[in-house]
């Protein structure tokens, strides 16, 4: 079977590799119908993720069709539409203990750590693997995971009806965590360098937009706060002065969530933090969020449509990347099609 393989930085080759079986009791054979290239992909491709290791089969945003179930697997059958979690624990860690198994200490994403899904079969336990209850169109089945991320987001800054929330950037993740912050009932401010981006990101349900670049966004958020701050920021540009921003903007007891792997170090004073008793806190990958999202699908209060660019056939890797690369402002999620 074919997948698509980063040979070393630089170097993508779609190669034959051995197709997958089921060898575990738990284990489920899917053949992959659509994949979401993800910004971490781009990363693997062009030798700035730190975590991964080459040869590496990328994607961790991926869907298909159940094929084959291992002999211990009740909940799933042969035809059913599915998306996998690409998260792989220990179970037995203080993180795994305490139900935060996403932050596993011997934690392994697919696609990242160990090969991923942009293939025509892959093989995931049983745990991994999350049914459609609908007929859904397969382009969306791979874009349950970006969404994971939003809800991540939104739990982890305890993102509630009547929440005023500050949204830094309108990306992927940025629009995932707007539509589920609207869907929660919340109010949300987006911004972005780019013009269409906000107008992209208006269209999807912000309530409002800052175009960073022309307009002041302490101003912005005073007016949409009617002067008190803004409590809930999510910062998903994630660079050190965005970091220091939220800091600098969340109202008194205010709450913000994090999302970079960056390690430069950003200027930030304990006194920032304490004066305001400020709440700060990390969001990374999804636990066990997929089941959310799949509903949200299923009952059209989330839209994979809307985050879809366009799709491309898999044997076309090349050309999606490029386009990714050269016109990123461009593009929110492109889709790879495994089943042609
Ligand atoms: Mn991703
Ligand atoms: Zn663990």
């Amino acid at each position: 079977m074919k997948a698509i393989k980063v040979i070393e930085p630089f170097n993508v080759k779609i190669v034959d590799v051995p197709k997958p079986s089921i060898k575990k009791q738990d284990d489920v054979l899917i053949k992959i119908t659509s994949g979401g290239i993800c910004g971490s992909d781009i990363g693997i491709y062009n030798g700035t993720n730190s975590l991964a290791t080459y040869p590496r089969v990328i994607g961790h945003e991926f869907g298909g069709i159940v094929e084959e179930i291992g002999s211990g697997v009740t909940n799933l059958k042969p035809g059913d539409k599915v998306a996998v979690d690409p998260v792989i624990s220990c179970g037995h860690c203080y993180a795994c203990r305490i139900n935060r198994h996403n932050v596993c200490s011997t934690l392994e994403v697919m696609g990242v750590h160990r090969d991923g899904g942009f293939t025509e079969y892959v093989v995931a336990s049983a745990s991994n693997v999350h049914k459609f209850h609908i007929d859904m169109d397969e382009s969306y089945l791979g874009l349950v995971e970006p969404f994971t991320i939003g809800v991540e987001i939104n739990r982890r800054g305890q993102i509630t009806k009547g929440d005023k929330v500050l949204i830094m950037g309108s990306g992927p993740i940025g629009i995932a965590a707007m539509q589920v912050a609207k869907r929660n009932g919340a109010e949300v401010i987006m911004t972005d360098l780019v013009k269409e981006r906000l107008e992209k990101a208006k269209s999807m349900g912000a309530d409002e937009t800052v175009l960073v670049s022309e307009e002041n966004l302490e101003e912005c958020l005073n007016k949409f706060t009617d002067g008190e701050g803004i409590p809930v920021i999510v910062d998903t540009v994630c660079i050190p002065s965005s970091f220091e921003q939220c800091v600098q903007l969340a109202c008194p007891a205010g709450r913000i969530v994090v999302i970079g792997l960056k390690n430069q170090p950003s200027a930030i004073t304990m006194a920032d933090i304490t004066r305001k008793e400020l709440t700060i806190v990390g969001s990374r990958l999804n636990n066990n969020c997929f089941d959310e999202v799949i509903a949200g699908f299923e009952d059209g209060s989330l839209h994979p449509e809307q985050l879809m660019t366009r799709s491309f056939s898999y044997k076309d890797i090349d050309k999606a990347l490029t386009l990714i690369t050269e016109h990123p402002q461009d593009v929110l999620k492109i889709v790879l099609k495994f089943d042609v």
